[in-house]
């Protein structure tokens, strides 16, 4: 497989004189893809091509630009296939995963379109002077900035471009340099579909990134990605003073505190924790148990663990990929010696593997690190690969003050049929998504975000993006 794009600028793919190029994570010495970097240049002119489409999408009645982007949605699941190789050429996980991401892209695209049909409108208020109306309404934000990371290609920039062209925006998409095949992808499905310049797509690292968050015809910014990204977005927007949306990391967990079924409890932790790697934001990193199941936990997990069949993400009897990036490896593996190192126990995995075929693949072993000290590093900071973590704990206070003790909030989940307990979790839990009693996995429909370090601004998805994507405005109407 052999990706050769440029930059998508006004509906026309613009050659650089730098590139930038991808690799296979199960192969890294097979070449995927070559990009031209955008330059300063190009980021001027995509965003003046961005307010010129703009000018006239907004024009347009709302259900005729869903109906638009509805069939842009089509065109995605007619090339299914092709998307889901790209994504796992790039970004390693299975073709059944890659699958997967594309459908759920497509459905919460679909209901984010729902969003904007149901989206609060136009709204009387009483007036305080006699002879004027006053109208409250939204309209839309304007040029809006998609910077995303290489563990979801398609489901995240989706996630940005749905609402924001849906409300009336014109979006500019800026792919992690890992994994920028399936936006080119879905650039060169809009070219067409789309009026020339709504939907773009500018590669480079982040100083194209950097220039693009912080130019003053931007204004709004959705970023999905680290959180010291996150903070240099914050910066650089001081600029432009653009609206911000940001999706951060996480340290999620998983507390089982008593379960009527174990086994049917470690097989949704096992599958939250460690598909795609570990490298979802929303994958399960921690398992804080009660201690007089800490053993069988521990054990359950490790045994789940060491049968996960690990390979090469286009085999289809791979149940695990490899990890995106050689930064990335090297900072699980890190992470691992550094938990090894405060006391931990390696009960599974715990080292890179070596798969026949596959030679010098980022493959880690799904590791699972018993008896971690609540307050080290593999209890608290973010790892983003296929390793969980297990806390025991005595009391439900102590899985509370332990579960909250970290930076992040993004998402967490309780195993318990103790309504005081399942109560206090859904009151004092400190995430923006919480499940009782299954897995991490959201739903299409439902609000995604975090609090704390795991998010800044309006969420994504749900109703509250509406927030983001359009402005308020107060009228008063003088008859
Ligand atoms: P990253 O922050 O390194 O990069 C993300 C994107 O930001 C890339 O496109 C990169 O080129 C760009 N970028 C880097 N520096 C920039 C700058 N100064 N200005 C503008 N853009 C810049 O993140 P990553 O390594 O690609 O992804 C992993 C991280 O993403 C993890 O921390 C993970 O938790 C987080 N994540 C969060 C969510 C969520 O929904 N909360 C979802 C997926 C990933």
């Amino acid at each position: 497989m052999k990706f050769v794009y440029g930059s998508l600028i006004g509906g026309i793919w613009r050659d650089s004189p730098s590139t930038l190029r991808t690799v296979n994570p199960a192969r890294p010495s097979q070449p995927v893809g070559t990009y031209g970097q955008a330059t300063a240049a190009m980021v001027d002119e995509a965003v003046a091509a961005a307010a010129a489409a703009q000018r006239a999408w907004r024009k347009l009645p709302a259900p005729e630009r869903c109906a638009s982007f509805a069939r842009f949605i089509d065109a995605i699941e007619a090339n299914k296939e092709r998307l889901a190789e790209a994504i796992t050429a790039e970004q390693g996980k299975t073709l059944l995963e890659s699958r997967g991401e594309i459908a759920k892209a497509c459905s919460e695209s679909r209901f984010m379109l729902q969003h904007v049909m149901t989206a609060e409108g136009t709204r009387h208020v009483p007036a305080l002077r006699a002879g004027v109306r006053n109208i409250v309404l939204r309209r839309p934000r304007g040029v809006i900035v998609a910077i995303t990371p290489w563990n979801f290609p398609v489901m995240t920039p989706m996630r940005k471009i749905a609402p924001a062209l849906g409300f009336g925006n014109a979006a500019i998409i800026k792919p992690s340099e890992f994994t920028p095949a399936a936006a080119c992808i879905l650039g060169e499905l809009a070219t067409g579909m789309l009026p020339d310049g709504l939907l773009q797509v500018l590669h480079g690292g982040p100083d194209i990134g950097n220039a693009l968050v912080g130019h003053r015809g931007v204004h709004g910014v959705t970023f999905t990605g680290s959180v010291g990204t996150g903070r240099r977005i914050i910066a650089a927007t001081a600029n432009n003073l653009a609206e911000l949306s940001l999706e951060l990391g996480g340290k999620n967990a998983v507390v089982i505190h008593d379960a009527d079924d174990l086994d049917a409890c470690l097989d949704q932790v096992a599958s939250a924790a460690l598909m795609c790697s570990g490298q979802r934001c929303t994958a399960v990193s921690r398992v804080l148990v009660r201690r007089a199941l800490g053993e069988r936990v521990a054990k359950g997990l490790a045994q789940r663990a060491s049968r996960m069949r690990v390979g090469d993400g286009m085999d289809a009897a791979t149940q695990l990929g490899p990890v995106t990036h050689l930064s990335q490896f090297e900072h699980v593996m890190s992470a691992v010696s550094k938990a090894r190192s405060e006391g931990a126990l390696v009960v599974a995995g715990g080292q890179g593997l070596e798969v026949q075929g596959c030679e010098g693949g980022y493959f880690f072993a799904p590791t699972i690190l018993d008896r971690v000290e609540p307050h080290s590093a593999a209890a608290r900071e973010e790892i983003f690969g296929p390793v969980i973590s297990i806390v025991h704990y005595d009391t439900f206070d102590d899985a509370i003050a332990i579960l909250n003790n970290v930076d992040y909030g993004l998402t967490a989940a309780l195993f318990s049929n103790d309504a005081k307990v399942i109560a206090r979790f859904v009151e004092e839990c400190e995430t923006g998504m919480l499940h009782v009693n299954h897995g991490t996995v959201p739903d299409s429909h439902m609000p995604f975000g975090g609090i704390k370090a795991s998010g800044v601004g309006a969420y994504s998805v749900g109703p509250s993006a509406a927030a983001f994507y359009t402005t308020e405005h107060s009228v008063y109407l003088e008859n």
